[in-house]
């Protein structure tokens, strides 16, 4: 597989290589050299095979011979060991759950490939892996590398501003797992992580490589659940299908979009933020101009310069897409509520972020079409908000109820990268 840097064409570099670097120069994305495209006759046949042969032809497609097929489709069985289920909301709409992994969110599909990806490319070399969360990249890439060998993994996410039931998910771990608080919103944990990778010394000396939602291989992964969808749907609504996915870095985007790429039936899907709408203002008056990060319910999407957009523009750009034809929607907290509200009525308990998502399908569906929303977390995750706005106690699942009343492992930290680095630099074997 050749990948090229968005910021500079000229870097070419294999999968194992943009797996393992992360970011290419001047902190450029990497993008898939070649677009593999099905036809429909095979599109139709893989949509008979069963998740894990299917999801192995798919990144087989992307990856080439630079991992055999046996070798890939048995990590994609380490990987993927928990369904993605359809589950019906309306007669026109169902909810696509990518929530039955270890950390109860999507996150787990990407974290899980990429951690095996990982082990296989780089063998005996010890990484350390860097990354910044706003929550849920940080659960799922601490539980798909716990107890990895080779592997430490250093996780930075903004301190009071994830929920305490998701901190506990992933900093009471210990072992391979340092979680560091840090003083500033998520886009600060972000620059820092960017700065650390922009620091050949620490690069280095570390073998640091960056594991949220720019590694290509977390990206590739989630386009399997795309299809896993699609084969669950009726002939009747695979043509007519509107996909709406809540987006904060628009990683998730990025995936169905290169789904569809690959040729799988999907019309349209709406790209649904919160109140950091970044994205739905510049579609519809073509000026990018973040404003400053928002803590609002979904707490995972309050991102107001999502690092993935240019990936989305360049895919449209090679497709010849036009991105009007992107539905785009930010809703607000107070909808938000609302529409959790109105889900309960329906006999569907959902959280914040797929309440996001299913607003906007609901409002932008026509007669005839399907729609999917995705269900991004499990609701227990972010049960606070959950009853306090649906009046409903929830139980907790297993994975979350036995850390709940484990000790919190993480070190405090200033939005400041020389004490970062001192703090990398300080283990450093
Ligand atoms: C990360 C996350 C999102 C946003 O996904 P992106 O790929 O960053 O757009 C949505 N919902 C939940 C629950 C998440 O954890």
């Amino acid at each position: 597989m050749k990948l090229y840097n968005l910021k500079d064409h000229n870097e070419q570099v294999s999968f194992a290589q943009a797996v393992t670097q992360g970011l290419g120069k001047n902190q450029g994305l990497f993008f898939p050299h070649d677009l593999p495209e099905f036809s429909l006759t095979d599109i139709d046949a893989m949509l008979e095979l069963d998740f894990v042969e299917r999801s192995s032809k798919i990144l087989s497609a992307f990856i080439g011979d630079e991992i055999p097929q046996e070798i890939l489709e048995e990590r994609v069985r380490k990987a993927f060991t928990f369904p993605a289920p359809v589950k019906p909301v309306e007669e026109d709409i169902g909810c696509l759950e990518l929530f039955h992994g270890p950390t109860l969110a999507f996150k787990d599909f990407g974290g899980r490939f990429m951690a095996q990806m990982l082990a296989h490319i780089s063998g005996d070399k010890p990484v350390t892996i860097l990354t910044a969360t706003s929550g849920d990249t940080g659960a799922a890439v601490a539980h798909a590398f716990y107890g990895l060998k080779n592997v430490r993994v250093v996780i930075l996410y903004p301190r009071g501003k994830i929920s305490p039931l998701q901190e506990k998910l992933f900093c009471t771990l210990g072992g391979n797992i340092e979680t560091v608080a840090i003083d500033g919103d998520f886009d600060a944990c972000q620059a820092l992580v960017k700065q650390a990778f922009d620091d050949e010394e620490l690069k280095q000396k570390l073998g640091l490589n960056s594991a949220n939602s720019i590694n290509i291989s977390r990206l590739l992964a989630q386009i399997c659940y795309y299809f896993e969808a699609v084969a669950q749907l009726p002939q009747e609504a695979r043509n007519q299908l509107v996909v709406s996915v809540p987006s904060g870095n628009f990683g998730d985007l990025t995936a169905g979009l290169l789904a569809k790429a690959l040729g799988l039936p999907v019309k349209r899907f709406i790209a649904a933020t919160n109140a950091n709408d970044t994205v739905p203002r510049f579609l519809q008056n073509g000026e990018w101009s973040p404003n400053l990060t928002v803590a609002t319910l979904s707490n995972a999407m309050d991102v107001s310069q999502p690092n993935n957009w240019p990936r989305v523009e360049e895919l449209f750009r090679r497709k010849n897409w036009r991105l009007k034809d992107l539905g785009v929607a930010a809703i607000d907290d107070e909808t938000t509520k609302a529409t959790m509200r109105e889900l309960q009525t329906k006999g569907y308990v959902s959280e914040p972020h797929a309440a996001v998502a299913y607003r906007a399908l609901r409002d932008q569906l026509h007669p005839g079409e399907y729609g999917l929303f995705l269900g991004t977390a499990h609701p227990a995750k972010f049960s606070e908000s959950v009853e306090a706005v649906l009046g409903e106690t929830l139980t907790l699942p297993q994975a979350l109820a036995e850390r709940a009343g484990l000790e919190l492992l993480s070190h405090n930290l200033a939005a400041d990268f020389a004490a970062l680095r001192e703090l990398m630099m300080s283990k450093a074997q």
